[in-house]
């Protein structure tokens, strides 16, 4: 079946910086390719008018489960390990090996409503924007007060938040398209938990070896949903 316009930009763009190295430089290229065309969807698509309640600042939605590619996992270990200053390194590291051993502690169920701040959450703001996977660039609430009423009662029911149901499926259309780019690549797509996966890369970076040979990056990890949870 042909692809439709945003799985070929996608399938483009990974297949452009994954290609021809899997490496992490590869993998930063890739997160922030399609960071960059997540933004210009949601440029096309009309922020103005769309009743967008995202605002600097407001990070609500970074307390929510991540699911991310395992590009992007390598995209923030890369950029936690040789782009952030050491002291903010630290302080993210630090909460990422805190947030994964709270998440393995916690049922399936359990897992999804945590209220746990993601560790590159530093004042309020995203410290490895640039790098942030498609789950968080492609995520706009159409209400601030719904997403603070998930936060308040960590209800883990993001599904009650609305979003801008056009960006959502352009944002699935995008992770069809990278799905794609990653099988041709012979590289796994399985998405992996943010927290655990970094944290699983900072005690062993041999793991993006073994996803660079075609295994999933994780051992034993059950691939679950996509995007936020
Ligand atoms: S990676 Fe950035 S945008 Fe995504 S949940 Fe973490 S702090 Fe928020």
């Amino acid at each position: 079946m042909a692809m439709t316009s945003p799985q070929r930009f996608a399938f483009d763009a990974l297949g452009d910086a994954l290609g021809a190295s899997s490496g992490l430089l590869s993998c930063a290229t890739a997160a922030s390719r399609i960071n960059v065309l997540m933004d210009q969807a949601f440029e096309y698509i009309g922020k103005d008018g769309a009743g967008i309640a995202c605002r600097a600042g407001c990070s609500f939605c970074c307390h929510l489960r991540v699911m991310v590619y395992p590009h992007e996992a390598i995209a923030l270990f890369r950029h936690l390990t040789s782009r952030m200053a050491e002291e903010e390194a630290d302080g993210v590291r630090r909460r990422l090996v805190a947030n994964a051993a709270r998440i393995g502690e916690l049922s399936r169920e359990g897992r999804v409503a945590t209220g746990l701040a993601c560790a590159f959450l530093v004042e309020g703001k995203c410290s490895a924007y640039e790098v942030r996977p498609a789950s968080c660039s492609g995520y706009h609430s159409l209400s601030k007060q719904q997403c603070e009423a998930a936060y308040d009662n960590a209800t883990g029911a993001p599904d009650r938040i609305p979003v801008l149901q056009a960006l959502r499926y352009v944002a699935g259309e995008f992770d069809a398209g990278m799905d794609q780019a990653l099988q041709v690549a012979g590289l796994s797509g399985t998405r992996v938990e943010l927290q655990t996966a970094v944290a699983a890369l900072i005690r062993n970076p041999a793991l993006i070896q073994r996803w660079r040979s075609g295994r999933d990056l994780l051992k034993n990890h059950q691939g679950t949903p996509k995007g936020m949870t």
